[in-house]
């Protein structure tokens, strides 16, 4: 029998009441009491309202508790870990570049420790941030000086800004380009006081139309490497070697813009050619911007080399000061580009570069070996094989570059519904494993899971409850 409405309401149990069971206690050493309070609150807040729409019993403190604490557990930090096996190996929605195992070491030491962020050890007065990595930068690109800022988005807009403010920026229009996240040149300018001024066509750009573009008012003539998109067929563009040669006899500063720019040959890893930093130096570029947490698989951030006058301007710009980048990143970021400086080893200690340089022998061997494992984690509504697929360099950056890859293949015993039942609940584990569906496919791409994790992925799996994959159940 259902007690009378008021009743009920009578004997919901008080905050302080609840705070007192020992299921409280729990969530008290957990989450403070703030938190902890609050959520009690809401539980008794949800009950009164239940209690007046439906007259029932009402519950008891142990069962508020309870109820508490499955509000509070089912705030999982957003920022956790995951395995990324979508294929795509910087991928900029799952963050991009993995930092080196001395990379994270730094970031930890600078973030326990205070440290010379901006103090000269050898002399004791003031120093300076960018102190840190100029010189491995200078070493490594071949320019005479540099700088580092937030993002490669940052680096071109500070170039833009200290240059061309109030002034003209020169750019051919097959070069106008919009990457993820809402970086579009013509914005950048915009934002960066720039005048725009295009030249050429999409598919056409020649030396003469920068040439009769530059005059008077022009501040710095941009060159940007379009690795998000190809043009075919028809097509005609002004090389960096010979547009800084228009540039310099104008006394203009050329901008080369290489987006993911590489410090290495990466055809000495098997891998396609992308521009590295040093020829794009060597070719006469005044200053050239480029991306840590791409090719050069480092934390996010942009760096400008040059010429020093250049970046000693650039230096000068307060907006600089806004664009700076932290102690955390600066460690990872020294820490990231000291690996290069011993080539042969830099695929075994760089993640990026490993990731990348795997072949499809060695990941379908892998795929091999976890299978029997993994299929038994899916349980009967599932059927798993190894299959060759392609992966992705990077998903903003270099999408159209593919290296042969092998993968686990899913496919659902019964409707297609099954697979995105799936789908989710790798989404759901306290370790998410995102794939990639293809062809009515669960694809996990393997390219980015490294041995040493392989029992985490497989502990992570055997949280699937395969019976509720079975019957749709979320
Ligand atoms: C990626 C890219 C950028 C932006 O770099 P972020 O480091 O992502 O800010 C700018 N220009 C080009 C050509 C790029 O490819």
């Amino acid at each position: 029998m259902a007690e009378p409405e008021t009743n009920a309401l009578r004997r919901l149990p008080a905050v302080a009441t609840v705070l007192a069971t020992t299921g409280a206690v729990v969530l008290l050493d957990r989450h403070g009491h703030a938190v902890t309070t609050d959520a009690i609150r809401r539980v008794i807040d949800e009950a009164r309202k239940a209690l007046q729409i439906a007259p029932t019993l009402a519950p008891d403190a142990d069962e508020l508790a309870q109820r508490a604490a499955h509000l509070l557990d089912a705030r999982t930090p957003g920022l956790r870990p995951l395995f990324n096996l979508t294929g795509t190996v910087l991928h900029t929605n799952l963050g991009r570049a993995v930092l080196a195992e001395t990379a994270i070491e730094a970031a930890v030491a600078s973030m326990r420790h205070p440290v010379a962020l901006e103090y000269d050890l050898d002399t004791g007065s003031r120093g300076e941030r960018d102190d840190h990595v100029r010189d491995l930068l200078r070493e490594l690109t071949g320019a005479e000086d540099a700088t580092v800022v937030n993002n490669n988005a940052a680096a071109v807009l500070l170039c833009l800004n200290t240059f061309a403010l109030r002034r003209e920026a020169i750019v051919s229009r097959g070069e106008l380009i919009e990457i993820g996240g809402a970086f579009r040149m013509p914005d950048i300018m915009l934002r960066a006081g720039a005048d725009m001024v295009e030249v050429g066509t999409t598919n056409r750009t020649h030396a003469a139309d920068y040439r009769n573009a530059i005059g008077e008012r022009t501040g710095i003539v941009l060159k940007v490497h379009t690795s998000n998109y190809r043009i075919q067929g028809f097509v005609a563009d002004v090389g960096a070697r010979e547009l800084a040669g228009i540039a310099n006899a104008a006394g203009v500063p050329l901008l080369n813009d290489l987006g993911s720019g590489s410090l290495v040959d990466l055809a000495r890893y098997g891998l396609a050619k992308e521009p590295t930093v040093r020829e794009a130096v060597d070719e006469g570029a005044r200053l050239v911007t480029f991306s840590g947490d791409k090719l050069l698989g480092g934390p996010q951030a942009g760096f400008i080399v040059g010429d020093r006058t250049l970046i000693a301007e650039i230096n000068r710009n307060p907006l600089k000061r806004a664009l700076r980048v932290d102690k955390l990143r600066l460690a990872a970021i020294e820490a990231t580009l000291e690996l290069y400086r011993d080539p042969d080893r830099l695929a075994e200690r760089l993640p990026t570069l490993r990731y990348l340089a795997r072949t499809r022998a060695d990941i379908e061997a892998q795929a091999h070996r976890l299978l029997p494992a993994v299929t038994q984690c899916l349980g009967e509504a599932f059927t798993a094989d190894v299959g060759e697929c392609q992966s992705q360099i990077g998903s903003g950056a270099l999408p159209l570059d593919t290296l042969a890859s092998a993968a686990l293949r899913i496919h659902p015993r019964g409707s297609q519904q099954a697979l995105e039942g799936l789908t989710a609940a790798l989404r759901a584990l306290s370790y998410p494993v995102i794939g990639r569906i293809s062809e009515g496919a669960l694809l996990l791409d393997l390219r980015c899971l490294d041995q040493a994790d392989e029992a985490s992925f497989l502990t992570a799996l055997g949280e699937l409850d395969a019976a509720a994959l079975a019957s749709h159940r979320p």
